[in-house]
């Protein structure tokens, strides 16, 4: 786990000055109910002043330990130096011009490094765009018309974003779609492989999600099954073995579309540059955002030529998609996590965190499982020694933690899921400290 130049410059260290969160961002707070909508809310109403690295330094003097990396978007660590010196630079020569209007190269590089970097060595095109929710979208529409079919097949438990066509894509209804509706149709959801509450194999899962097609849909009618290959808000669960390879040997065998939601997923998160290479499945579509530009809003569609090339003249764009500054951050970020080997760093990092929550497991039928790949890992909270969730106590940990200093999510169908996504190179002692914190109020919380 390498120290950039900016963690040298912003120690990475926790430090509480005053109760978190602090008297300026109270005052804050206060402004911002006036201001901003109860819509949109934050996990810990801590306004942050600076950031570097794997630390977070708020309004009040505080230095937090950042183990959400702002929802796996800066696994390059925040303001990576690889990533701000080209904004810079960039914002100097020019800001916008619309990739539709007049082009520019680095748009272009992005498109080229998304082609070598994706599962599988075909000949790819891809489409930039500003969010996930927009990725996915896009991607639907591609495999819609590419196919000239119209069903969408997606999972249980599955998060695709919160525009209208991606809250349909999505199964969790509060907070989510509630209210919300109507929805797009021709969205169908079958079982998703879930290995800590389910024994079955991934072929046998797979196997009752695809008859589900066949005998509710048809394949010819499926235009793509969409799927996260490790489900982030849903609970970070990963299906057993097998499961992505029959689903998407399926696809193949059907003519129907496999678009892999690495949204969360890539980008080094798992330990690979997407957690469909840890079992060698090869997308016909990917959608990628979060990781991908260091913290400026960047996502992209990538997939076969000959699909993504099936699209006419302006079927597919956005005044802002593939913004010239977001493709230098973009281009900064693969920069770092080849130089820096930030899969390695995220192996590495699970590596110290699996043991020390599985021997923490060990000692409690408080929790049902702990799980993930790399640097995406997943504490799943129940009634002890029963199968239900329990978010009262999944929520009590993580409010723990935040009130010492150390930013944690929690996500999951049920909100019984404790997750961490460390920037990917956060500095080995803070990420220890930030261990130990969270082991306390697990130990201090669970009955
Ligand atoms: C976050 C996320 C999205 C939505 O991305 P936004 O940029 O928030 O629109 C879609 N899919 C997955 C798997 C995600 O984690």
């Amino acid at each position: 786990m390498t120290v950039s130049p900016a963690q040298a410059a912003l120690p990475q260290a926790r430090v509480l000055r005053t109760e978190i969160p602090g008297p300026n961002s109270r005052e804050l707070q206060r402004r911002r109910a006036a201001a901003v909508s109860t819509g949109v809310s934050s996990v810990l109403p801590v306004f942050i002043a600076e950031a570097a690295g794997g630390v977070l330094h708020d309004v009040d003097g505080n230095s937090l330990i950042d183990l959400g990396s702002g929802i796996a978007v800066t696994n390059v660590g925040n303001a990576a130096p690889e990533v701000v010196e080209p904004v810079r630079r960039q914002v100097g020569e020019f800001t916008h011009t619309c990739f539709m209007v007049t082009p520019y190269e680095n748009y272009l590089q992005v498109c080229e490094e998304l082609a070598a970097l994706t599962p599988g060595d075909h000949d790819k095109r891809s489409a930039l765009f500003n969010s996930g929710a927009e990725a996915v979208e896009n991607a639907v529409k591609i495999a819609r018309r590419a196919t000239g079919r119209q069903a969408i097949v997606v999972f249980d438990h599955a998060y695709h974003g919160r525009t209208n066509l991606t809250m349909a894509l999505t199964a969790k209804s509060v907070p989510y779609k509630h209210g919300f509706g109507p929805f797009a149709p021709e969205i169908y959801r079958v079982p998703m492989s879930y290995p800590a509450r389910d024994p079955r194999t991934g072929e046998q899962v797979a196997r009752e999600a695809i008859d589900r097609i066949e005998k509710q849909l048809g394949a010819d009618s499926v235009a793509a099954v969409l799927i996260e290959p490790i489900q982030g808000e849903g609970g970070f669960i990963e299906p057993a073995a097998g499961f992505l390879p029959a689903i998407s040997r399926w696809c193949t065998d059907n003519g129907v579309l496999f678009i892999a939601d690495e949204i969360q997923t890539g980008f080094c998160r798992t330990g690979a540059w997407f957690a469909c290479d840890h079992e060698n499945v090869v997308p016909d579509l990917i959608t990628t955002a979060k990781g991908m530009a260091g913290g400026l809003p960047l996502a992209a569609v990538t997939g076969r030529a000959e699909l993504m090339d099936a699209m006419p003249p302006s079927s597919l764009g956005g005044t802002y998609g593939g913004n010239p500054v977001a493709c230098a951050a973009a281009l900064g970020a693969i920069r770092a996590m080849r130089e820096r080997d930030l899969a390695t760093a995220a192996r590495e990092i699970g590596d110290l965190v699996f043991p020390r929550l599985r021997a923490l497991a060990e000692t409690t039928d408080a929790i049902l499982d702990v799980r993930g790949r790399g640097a995406m890992i997943g504490i799943e909270f129940v009634k002890p020694g029963t199968a239900e969730s329990d978010p009262e106590v999944t929520s009590r940990i993580a409010k723990a933690c935040h009130a010492q200093g150390v930013v944690i999510l929690t996500c999951g169908t049920y909100g019984n899921v404790i997750r961490l996504l460390p920037p990917l190179v956060i500095d080995e002692a803070l990420l220890e400290e930030g261990l130990t914190v969270l082991e306390g109020a697990i130990r201090e919380h669970i009955r």
